[in-house]
């Protein structure tokens, strides 16, 4: 439902703009000229260590300032980049250009922390996926622990694949987290085959924690991590309160608006170099 959503989304959207729907076709082919236009920036997230507040890593998160229709965000063109397989092309750009941008901070002596990209399903499930991810770190120079592959429980769905493809990635050296974790369906099975680095706590919850059903989730998955020995990392933190209440529940990371929005890499410069908060 989330695809169709998107795309609607983005109708709705870019009916505002020119009056016109643009197909889905017209949105696939602006899609595939933009790699090459340059119209993809990212902007990346800083994410905290919730004990001492220093940087823990960045989330890197794309967007397409497209000539005909502007701003998009992912929740927009992703779905759609999804479902023609154009996500492949767009996603190998964005861990290529990750990779340079860590490896370019690493060499000016700004940050030491991972960097972290979202792997769609599609992504994840083509062949030589482990063995493109290898050639970018060679081509990039990029230690492989700084990078983090970012999953969801949707690759679940062939479980026995997905575990090999984790443990060649894993092999490689690279760091995997669990996005959106508790938001799909899946068994907690697969949590203990999977050999995930960071559990990340979806917005949703995070955001619900005032409430009692909330705080229950929430403490769950902490408690889950805990004795998984997996790293929490709560998305969406917003408000000192949620702040607080999290690091009670013993969570690792900050991850939300309250600590840093995503922003392009020479505004997370200088924000990260203006301190924490
Ligand atoms: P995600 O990976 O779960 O990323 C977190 C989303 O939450 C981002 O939305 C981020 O901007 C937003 N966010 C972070 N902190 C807060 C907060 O405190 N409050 C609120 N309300 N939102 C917060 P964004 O950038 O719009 O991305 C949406 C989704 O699009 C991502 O969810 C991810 O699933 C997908 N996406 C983004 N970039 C890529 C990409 O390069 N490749 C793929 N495959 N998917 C991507
Ligand atoms: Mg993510
Ligand atoms: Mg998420
Ligand atoms: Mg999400």
């Amino acid at each position: 439902h989330a695809k169709r959503q998107g795309r609607n989304a983005f109708q709705l959207y870019n009916n505002g703009i020119s009056g016109l729907a643009t197909s889905d076709f017209k949105m696939e082919s602006l899609l595939r000229e933009a790699i090459e236009k340059k119209e993809f920036v990212l902007h990346y997230q800083p994410q905290y260590d919730v004990k001492t507040l220093e940087i823990h890593g960045v989330e890197t998160l794309i967007r397409w300032n497209s000539k005909e229709l502007g701003m998009v965000s992912p929740a927009d063109f992703i779905p759609l980049a999804e479902e023609t397989g154009t996500i492949v092309e767009i996603g190998e750009w964005v861990i290529k250009e990750a990779c340079r941008q860590n490896v370019e901070w690493q060499r000016r002596g700004l940050m030491h922390v991972p960097v972290s990209v979202n792997l769609s399903l599609r992504q994840f499930y083509q062949v030589n996926l482990v063995d493109k991810i290898a050639a970018i770190l060679q081509e990039t120079g990029l230690a492989p622990e700084l990078l983090m592959l970012e999953i969801t429980e949707s690759i679940a769905m062939q479980e026995d694949i997905a575990i090999q493809v984790l443990q060649d990635l894993k092999a490689l050296g690279v760091l995997i987290a669990m996005d959106d974790f508790g938001t799909g369906y899946s068994s907690l099975k697969y949590l203990h085959s999977f050999p995930i680095d960071h559990l990340k706590i979806d917005q949703a919850f995070t955001q619900n924690l005032e409430n009692k059903e909330g705080l229950a989730i929430v403490t769950t998955i902490i408690n889950l991590g805990k004795s998984l020995g997996i790293c929490t990392v709560a998305e969406g933190v917003e408000t000192s309160e949620q702040s607080n209440v999290l690091k009670e529940l013993g969570c690792d990371i900050y991850q939300g608006y309250y600590y840093g929005k995503p922003l392009e890499a020479q505004a997370l410069e200088r924000h990260v170099q203006g301190g924490q908060k």
